[in-house]
């Protein structure tokens, strides 16, 4: 088995640290801005360091390419993005982008044996903090959005993406991109933001697919009236009708599987006045789980929510859906032979997060490794996964490639 390098592991992990460093122990490194181009700059020096050119595409995403000793193979590649969310933390995506330079770095100083190109990738705004959607690059790349549509997202200060792009340096030849015919196969390591893996004490999560998901608006209409005035047995209250919608929803999808999540995380109240009663709730609801079937019945529950609750006409439409994405099983296999061979505990898991890995497997044969994250903390400064974890993971992706380029 093959081994990386744990110093420079870590080296890495302090080197990248230092771009966003809000001093509370995380980043905020938006995609292009100055702090994720210094990032950029320190992925192209290291590669350089070991005599590999990094190229661009069109939509800034950054590739560095080992050659193997056949140039008419197709590229084996390892991705992830380095842009984080508002005081995000040090392992999200960054940790995916160690992994790519760390599996190549080991490659080319051990002289291991190779026959395919190995390329590093880094995908441009993966998060979207600035510029929505996420996942824009590998979104426009795997044909899921229109780049002319993307290139007008705007930040809140009114620049959009197109200005953003084409004043880092970073915009390069369509040519460039990601394909089914120069590339292989895709491996993206990163984080598991949640806390099954820690809970479970397995150090790799061999990752199989990501969760279907669909993401509805619920609303309840009311009437505004006086907080003083109106007797409460008078009143068809909005907001308390969401809340008991909300409850009914609870109650019914825990009632499907144990393992489904849903989330209300965002409500709209009018008119939002404390001595009004509220005449309008909209919220909004997201459910995961990995069984179509299960989705199904969520879905239903949803549309077998009572009609009027506390007086309150209840409406639903849905904003927006995605399918299950299942990994290439010979690559989720790979995964766990790696993680078995070098004696590291794992288990099968699902990722609940949408990541890049999911719009290219519908372009390459693509799978993901997770590592843990402590306490299961993610998108926030707390986020941590120890050099021990992150090695181990780094040494299952190594192992992988390898195993890849055999075939
Ligand atoms: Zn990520």
């Amino acid at each position: 088995m093959f081994t990386c390098g744990k110093d420079r592991v870590k080296d890495k992990i302090e080197s990248f640290a230092k771009f966003g460093d809000t001093g509370k122990g995380g980043i905020t490194r938006f995609s292009l801005s100055p702090e994720a181009i210094a990032a950029r700059k320190e992925f192209i020096k290291r590669m350089e360091a070991l005599g590999i050119q990094t190229v661009t595409d069109d939509m800034a995403n950054m590739y560095a390419t080992a050659p193997g000793t056949d140039s008419s193979l197709p590229r084996i590649v390892l991705a992830s993005h380095l842009d984080s969310v508002r005081n995000g933390g040090n392992y999200d995506g960054i940790l995916g982008v160690i992994t790519a330079l760390e599996v190549v770095e080991t490659i080319v100083r051990d002289k291991i044996p190779h026959r395919h190109p190995i390329t590093a990738m880094v995908w441009t705004n993966e998060e979207g903090s600035l510029y929505p959607p996420a996942m824009m690059s590998s979104g426009v790349i795997c044909k899921k959005f229109e780049k002319a549509t993307v290139l007008k997202s705007k930040s809140v200060e009114g620049k959009t993406f197109g200005e953003a792009l084409e004043a880092s340096g970073f915009a390069g030849s369509e040519s460039n991109r990601l394909n089914p015919q120069d590339y292989c196969a895709m491996l993206e390591l990163h984080i598991e933001q949640g806390p099954i893996m820690e809970a479970e004490k397995k150090q790799i999560g061999v990752v199989d697919g990501v969760l279907g998901m669909f993401n509805y608006r619920i609303s309840a209409y009311g009437q505004s009236d006086h907080a003083g005035t109106t007797p409460m047995s008078f009143r068809r209250d909005a907001l308390l009708a969401a809340a008991d919608a909300i409850k009914y929803i609870h109650t019914e999808l825990d009632k499907l599987a144990k393992d489904i999540v849903y989330t209300t995380g965002e409500i709209v109240l009018h008119p939002n006045v404390h001595t009004v009663i509220p005449d309008f709730v909209e919220f909004s609801l997201d459910v995961r789980h990995w069984d179509p079937a299960i989705l199904e019945k969520a879905l239903e529950v949803v549309k077998n929510i009572p009609k009027e609750i506390d007086k309150c006409e209840i409406k639903y439409k849905e904003a927006w859906s995605r399918k299950r994405v299942s990994f290439k099983p010979e690559l989720v296999d790979l995964v766990e032979k790696n993680a078995k061979e070098l004696g590291y505990s794992y288990m099968r898991i699902h990722s609940g997060p949408g990541h890049d890995a999911q719009y290219v497997a519908d372009l390459l044969p693509t799978t993901m490794i997770f590592v843990p994250s402590k306490d299961g903390h993610s998108h926030c400064e707390e986020e941590f996964t120890s050099v021990e974890e992150a090695w181990q993971g780094i040494n299952v992706a190594l192992n992988t490639i390898i195993d890849i380029d055999k075939q």
